[in-house]
């Protein structure tokens, strides 16, 4: 009872990894160290772990612990959370029950049995190989030049040409439990050996300390390059085709604004996607040379890499200044080949047990002089899913130029795959969020209405576009909202022609295309018909009524080859039906906005573009116009102190409440959300409810 009250508070009121040894800080500083660098491993690939001493909060005595990233996660910013903590007697002793192979899987939901407390993160399927290997420390990495190896059709021969018996070969196996059985093996019976090259997969190294282990790690990573920056080709990827030469930069970059629409259109025949574009010189040089059609046929090799490139890209085999039209025709065409092979490569290797198939279309398009085209379920997924075709340029680069490259074959790509275990891991997955895998583009996001719409659409899912004339205004919303995978900031003049076009080729490259455009900016000057001058009136509807067309009509050339239908949402004003004295100019131009909803509705409703408008009244708190000047000249309108007028406004409405931009923003939310799908040319007050201004 004494030692029970002794030992359990001390234990029990801190978290593990304070208690933790020493190691586990080396652990994640070593984590840190290997992962920042995406030549050592892919995005989230590979896993580290450290073995040590702790006190048992149930005995009071030692037990003899290992923590091991767990799964999911990236190494770069592993925290202790990232961490699953085992006892390492039990995992040790689940040598003694293991089924075999062909039953390996079961062995992940065993580690759950084995955990040292909870509260640690969920153990990987790479646990066995961390726990089984007689070494204090074991890294397991997917470094490019690791894996160079691994996919060289002779990669045993090369490994013992490169490293003796320094590095052992390990023959492709599937991540499980055997792996792990096979690797300590290798271990044990090679005492001076400090790692294996795992075929088709990558490397594992271990130690004593952590620095050896780290040290032995970049060992087999840095000779393994030396010795393909030694002994390979010159050229692996062949010659330059000419025709393949990338475009200039700008004209590149309009290119690609011009393919993506498309692109993510077909991208998303199955599920709606969200794009990213890469240009970078190893895709463009990749995509300019005469072997990369046969190279990028083989596919992705590294079992993370295919879960989210799918098991080869899509390859235009035009070049890059064909008439558009005709890159357009093709791309559509090899999208229905792709679709059609890929539905014949699920049906070649499905079982009755494989999970359903998850979509047919491409995660990777590749158009030589333009560059890679990748789509995912969010920014972040299609993101990934380019980082880690750029490794597999890298890893093809090295294994072509000492070898051939040779990744695992087809069946066995099929089987990570449709991994039944891979199949739970999605369908624990949060469901998305009402807006996710739209692309959202505000106007005016800099401050009031645009900026509570921006960040209200991003709170529901949405990637947003937050354009506004003060650039400053819109890039510090935009970091409000989060990082370049939510939100991107752009500078626009609405009345300017070309920087609405700039603007939304800007939000194309960012996220692939847009769906959801709202028509935001506004300006206001409140003057009398004797005192409002011609610049007056011109500057009102050049901002209102001239730039709202002009967004519209550039979104338009976005949305319809994109044929994903979407939303034009205009932020109207009660002044668009209400007529008030000293408004000529402001009013009229709202009014024009009102009709331009309606004459659009009737336009766009062939291609599933709905447009739509709120009219809101007195929104005062947060308001660009108001704070410009518009605010004094309204209050003195009506007689009341300028501080007063939100409750003035309030005061003259039935509800008797203030329009806030955030009631104004769940207005542009339910009009944009699937509740309001057969609705096309509706104009919706919130203003608390002025009599004056029904709509009739
Ligand atoms: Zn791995």
């Amino acid at each position: 009872m004494g030692r029970l009250a002794m030992t359990v508070p001390d234990a029990a009121t801190t978290p593990v990894a304070a208690t933790a040894p020493e190691p586990v800080t080396e652990l994640l500083n070593r984590s840190h160290r290997l992962g920042r660098d995406p030549r050592n491993t892919n995005y989230a690939g590979g896993n580290t772990s450290t073995k040590g001493q702790a006190t048992d909060p149930v005995t009071g005595g030692q037990v003899e612990l290992m923590w091991v990233k767990g799964s999911g996660g990236d190494l770069g910013t592993l925290t202790d959370k990232g961490l699953a903590v085992l006892r390492l007697d039990r995992l040790r002793a689940l040598v003694a029950v293991y089924p075999g192979e062909q039953r390996e899987d079961e062995m992940v939901a065993a580690f759950d049995f084995c955990l040292h407390g909870k509260g640690a993160a969920a153990p990987s399927i790479d646990t066995a190989m961390h726990g089984l290997v007689k070494a204090d420390h074991v890294d397991h990495l997917h470094p490019d030049a690791g894996i160079a190896f691994a996919t060289a059709a002779d990669g045993e021969a090369l490994t013992k040409a490169c490293f003796g018996e320094r590095v052992v070969w390990v023959p492709w196996r599937r991540p499980g439990f055997q792996l792990g059985l096979d690797i300590a093996e290798v271990a044990a019976g090679h005492p001076d050996a400090i790692g294996v090259v795992l075929g088709g997969h990558g490397i594992t190294a271990w130690g004593n300390t952590s620095d050896e282990c780290e040290a032995r790690s970049l060992e087999i990573i840095h000779t393994a390059q030396a010795y393909i920056d030694a002994n390979g080709r010159p050229d692996p990827f062949g010659a330059l085709v000419g025709a393949y030469d990338p475009l200039p930069d700008q004209e590149r970059h309009a290119r690609a604004a011009a393919l993506f629409p498309v692109l993510r259109g077909l991208a998303s025949t199955d599920a709606r996607q969200i794009g990213h574009y890469d240009d970078r010189g190893p895709v463009l040089d990749f995509l300019a040379r005469e072997r990369h059609p046969a190279l990028a046929d083989k596919g992705t090799s590294c079992p993370d890499h295919f879960l989210r490139t799918k098991v080869k890209p899509m390859v235009l085999d035009l070049a890059p200044d064909v008439p558009l039209q005709q890159a357009v025709g093709r791309l559509r065409e090899l999208h229905e080949v792709y679709r059609s092979e890929y539905r014949a490569y699920y049906e070649r290797y499905a079982t009755p047990g494989s999970p359903p198939m998850r979509g047919a279309d491409p995660a990777i398009v590749l158009v030589p002089g333009i560059g890679m085209f990748s789509f995912g379920k969010d920014k972040q997924t299609a993101r990934v899913a380019a980082e880690f075709y750029v490794n597999a340029i890298n890893v093809m680069r090295g294994a072509e130029a000492i070898s051939v490259y040779e990744p695992i074959p087809e069946p066995e790509k099929f089987r990570i795959e449709y991994w039944e275990l891979e199949e739970q891991k999605l369908r624990r997955l949060p469901p998305p969020k009402p807006l996710a895998t739209r692309v959202a583009f505000v106007t005016g996001a800099g401050s009031g209405i645009g900026a509570a719409t921006a960040r209200r659409l991003a709170a529901d899912g949405a990637c947003v576009v937050c354009a506004d004339l003060d650039e400053g205004n819109a890039k510090s919303v935009a970091s409000g909202i989060g990082g370049p995978d939510t939100a991107a900031a752009v500078r626009a003049d609405v009345s300017r022609e070309d920087d609405v076009a700039a603007a939304l080729q800007a939000a194309v490259l960012a996220f692939g295309g847009v769906d959801l455009v709202v028509n935001n900016a506004g300006m206001s000057i409140s003057k009398s018909l004797l005192d409002t001058t011609v610049g007056d009136w011109d500057r009102q509807h050049a901002v209102m009524a001239r730039g709202s067309f002009l967004v519209s009509r550039e979104a338009a050339r976005v949305m319809v080859p994109q044929a994903m239908g979407g939303d034009i949402i205009y932020i109207v004003s009660k002044n668009a039906i209400f007529a008030g004295p000293n408004n000529v100019a402001y009013g009229a131009t709202k009014a024009d906005q009102a009709h331009q909803v309606r004459l659009l509705a009737a336009e766009l409703g062939e291609h599933g573009i709905r447009v739509n408008g709120v009219n809101p009244d007195g929104v005062v708190r947060g308001s660009g116009i108001f704070a410009s000047g518009w605010g004094a000249q309204r209050a003195a309108v009506y007689g009341v102190p300028e501080e007063k007028l939100g409750e003035y406004y309030a005061s003259r409405t039935l509800l008797k409440r203030e329009v806030l931009p955030e009631h104004v923003a769940n207005a542009v939310f339910v009009l944009a959300s699937r509740e309001l799908s057969h609705t096309t040319g509706l104009l919706v007050p919130v203003d608390a409810g002025v009599a004056a201004a029904f709509l009739r």
